[in-house]
């Protein structure tokens, strides 16, 4: 299809100035730029059910002196967790809980895979930190 010349596009739309200096107490520009991202990061932990990337290497973090963890839940099942403080590409489900924490303080939701919704560890909230334990053997 030939390119019509008598209906010029007209001008591109400005494309709005990132204002670093603005309050934008909500913005999240590092949680953007990782959702962007995460594909591309050399150090992207993925769902081992279907390879989405669901957080990095550059999340990890120490909780109680340590990234990882053992634990045994009520029926018996033991997990070795990784402690994130990002987790994009995990949704989270489940009404927070300190039921069997095992982080005391820390209230925890289901993390699942954001893709195929496969069950990957647990989101801790206490207070106004959060973060998240995927269980290790469940990412790639
Ligand atoms: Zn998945």
């Amino acid at each position: 299809m030939p390119a019509p010349t008598s209906n010029p596009s007209p001008a591109p739309a400005p494309v709005p100035a990132p204002s670093p200096n603005a309050p934008s107490p909500n913005a999240t520009p590092t949680d953007e730029l990782v959702t962007a991202t995460l594909d591309q990061l050399d150090d992207t932990f993925r769902c081992r059910s279907c390879q989405h990337g669901i957080t990095a290497g550059r999340f990890a973090i120490e909780v109680d002196g340590a990234h990882a963890h053992t634990f045994r839940n009520p029926v018996g099942w033991s997990f070795r967790l990784g402690c994130f403080a990002e987790a994009p590409g995990a949704a989270v489900s489940g009404t927070a809980t300190y039921e069997h924490t095992w982080f005391p303080g820390y209230a925890w939701r289901f993390a699942h895979c954001g893709a195929c919704g496969n069950h990957l560890g647990w989101w801790f909230v206490g207070g106004a930190d959060a973060f998240a334990g995927l269980v290790l053997t469940r990412l790639m």
